[in-house]
Parts: structure tokens; C-alpha cells; sequence
């Protein structure tokens, strides 16, 4: 066991020291290293170019079965910028220290991409075999929407044939036994509310100004925006829950002092769960400007359509296989919304099981994962 956690130790701070950051990432060096692991392990490794300079690495153990649909383990190469002087260690250097490994992306998410890679070690070696296909990926470009990267690679020939019944990605890092569980993903809108009215001198009092209006609708708006923070239970990080947020992001409008002006515009960010009625919100909304006393014009500048949520009852044999592993390996787990992680959206939107999950002490849980699909 001691070898094997050296390999699995020295391979993660490997992949930690390439400095895979934004902005334009060379994911050489990523590709490299796990065509290394891959041979390692025997498995075939193939490199899928979505665009030049941007490789998609899939590792392949192929089940007896493999006609059934497959598993998909995913993970991002990519990390986000760095300000090496806010670094107590160097960013790129994956040092340990006190038995900690310190490095950009050692949890978001180079630590899952190995630990997938470690768990199918193990499991190779104590001589598994599994019915299904089992396919590791690692995309490029996650942390800048994955527009060159998840999202061009589901549009591939190559993935359809893939046949992915199910696959679980990142969730957010844990240090406690209990982790996140992403289920869904909520939809982002941002609109600005137009809100017009008369102009005229600052010193009369109008009817139906544009400040009377925006008055209006900002009340309401954080009317329902308390309504929802009461829903969240007193628990900040409850962000995560079932819950829509929303919030006044931009406020324009004036040309000086002295004079009412014609138009007042308000801008929102709004991230609404799959589970609430897209249709009412949108009529909440509109029914709003009409109190506000009309001429208040919404402008959508993005409407994401809802995602089916990933269904966690006993109908679901993945989410069963799932729920099982982690009783067995002691693991708790909470479900829980995304605010936003692309992959698990990308993958939402072709109705298969997308799991976000984040286990960053153990391997043992994707051991017993995939024994159980
Ligand atoms: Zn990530």
C-alpha cells in the first residue's frame, strides 16, 4: 500500500507542478503525463483535438459488457490564475508540507482527475474486471465556460459513441468526512429592467417617474430575495440549496441634477434552480413592471432554459450504486445545487446522470463506486 500511495502522491504533485493556468493554457505537458499513466496502467489513452490547442485525454478500460451504457469520470487539465505573492508556497511547486500537498488545483480538480486514475489502479490490481465501459476523461478550458473544451467534445463522433449512461465531476472540497453532492445546476438569467417615465424639473412632482418605479421593483425584488434567504435556513452556505438568488447588479440613468430623468435602467443576476416554474418566474417578473406603473421593458441579455435535474430516487440505479458506495465507505454526503459548474450543465442538457462530487481524503470511495454499477 505504501508504494502504491507514493505513486499516487508523486503523480498528483507531477500534474500539480505543470503550470496549466490561465490565460492560454499549453496542456502539452498535462497530455504527456497522463499518456505516462495510461501506459501505466495498460489502458489505451486517446487525445481528441476539439480545436487546435486544446486536447481532450481519454483513458479507456473497457468493459465486459460494452455494449451497456458507460461510466464517465471527468475532470478538468485547466486552473485559474494565480497571485504568487498571496502564496504562502510557490503555486506550481506542489510542495508538502505537515502532509499537505499546497498547489493551484491540487482541489479544483487535478486531485479527482488522479484519484480517478489511483482508484482504477488499485482496482486493476486486486484483479477487477466490470461490466461496463469505464471512460476517464480530462477536458480542457472548464474555468473559462468550457466553450473549447466539454462543449465542443460532446458534440464529437467520438462521444456519442462513448454511450455515457452516467459520470460524476467535481463538486467543491471538503476537509470533513461529509461532502457536497451536485445534482442539478441552477439557471442563470441577467436582464435589465427599462424603467421610463416623464422628465422635467427636479423640483416638481410628477406622476409614474422612473424613480417611482424602480422604488417599486427593487422593493419587490428584495422582498423575494429575503423570502428566499428565509428558505435558506439561517446557513450561508446554503447557497447551494434549492433556493433562486437574485440581485441588482448595475443601476444607470440621469443626465444631471436638477432634472427627472426619462429612464432609469436596473440590471439583475438571477440563478434559478431547474426545479422552480421557469414560466411563473418570468410572469412574476412582468407582473411586477406592470405595478410598477408600466413602461418598464425587460431586456434579456441571458435566459438559460431549465436542465432536468439528475433524479436521486430508487428509480435512478446509478444514483442507488452511488448512495450504496458511500454507505459502505462510511462516506456522508449532502445533496446539493451548483451554482454554476459547466460540465455538469454541458452534460445535464444530454439527459444522462451527472453527479458533481468532491472526495479529497479517500480513494477508497471510487473503489467501491465502480465495483457497484
Ligand atoms: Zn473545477
Amino acid at each position: 500500500m505504501e508504494v502504491l500511495n507514493k505513486i499516487a502522491v508523486d503523480n498528483l504533485r507531477h500534474y500539480l507542478q505543470i503550470p496549466s493556468v490561465h490565460p492560454n493554457v499549453d496542456y502539452d505537458e498535462c497530455v504527456e503525463l497522463l499518456q505516462t499513466i495510461g501506459k501505466d496502467l495498460s489502458l489505451p489513452v486517446e487525445v481528441i483535438f476539439v480545436k487546435p490547442k486544446k486536447p481532450v485525454v481519454i483513458i479507456t478500460w473497457k468493459g465486459q459488457r460494452p455494449e451497456l451504457k458507460s461510466i464517465l469520470l471527468n475532470s478538468h487539465m485547466d486552473v485559474v490564475p494565480v497571485f504568487e505573492e498571496e502564496w504562502k508556497y510557490k503555486p506550481f511547486s506542489a510542495e508538502i508540507v505537515d502532509g499537505k500537498i499546497y498547489g493551484r488545483g491540487a482541489q479544483d480538480m487535478k486531485s479527482i482527475g488522479i484519484q480517478y486514475l489511483e482508484a482504477i489502479r488499485r482496482l486493476k490490481l486486486e484483479g477487477h474486471t466490470f461490466k461496463r465501459t469505464i471512460y476517464v476523461c480530462f477536458v480542457p478550458d472548464e474555468e473559462i465556460g468550457g466553450e473549447d473544451g466539454m462543449n465542443l467534445f460532446v458534440q464529437t463522433e467520438f462521444f456519442k459513441k462513448m454511450n455515457v449512461g452516467a459520470s460524476l465531476d467535481e463538486s467543491v472540497a471538503t476537509e470533513k468526512k461529509e461532502f457536497r453532492v451536485f445534482y442539478g445546476e441552477k439557471n442563470c438569467w441577467q436582464f435589465t429592467i427599462h424603467c421610463k417615465g416623464p422628465t422635467g424639473h427636479g423640483s416638481l412632482l410628477l406622476e409614474r417617474t422612473s424613480g417611482e418605479k424602480v422604488t417599486h421593483l427593487l422593493n419587490k425584488v428584495y422582498e423575494y430575495r429575503n423570502g428566499q434567504k428565509r428558505l435558506m435556513g439561517g446557513d450561508p452556505s446554503n447557497i447551494f440549496g434549492n433556493i433562486a438568488s437574485i440581485n441588482c447588479t448595475k443601476i444607470r440613468g440621469g443626465v444631471q441634477d436638477n432634472v427627472i430623468p426619462q429612464e432609469i435602467a436596473i440590471s439583475f443576476d438571477c440563478r434559478i434552480p431547474s426545479s422552480y416554474n421557469h414560466k411563473e418566474f418570468e410572469d412574476m417578473l412582468s407582473q411586477w413592471c406592470t405595478e410598477a406603473g408600466g413602461d418598464c421593458d425587460i431586456e434579456y441579455h441571458q435566459k438559460d432554459e431549465p436542465v432536468l435535474d439528475t433524479s436521486i430516487d430508487e428509480s435512478n440505479i446509478f444514483w442507488n450504486a452511488f448512495r450504496r458506495a458511500a454507505e459502505k465507505s462510511k462516506i456522508q454526503f449532502i445533496h446539493r445545487y451548483v451554482v454554476e459548474l459547466q460540465t455538469v450543465d454541458i452534460c445535464g442538457r444530454l439527459e444522462f446522470l451527472p453527479l458533481g462530487s468532491h472526495q479529497s481524503t479517500t480513494l477508497q470511495f471510487y473503489c467501491t463506486l465502480t465495483t457497484n454499477i
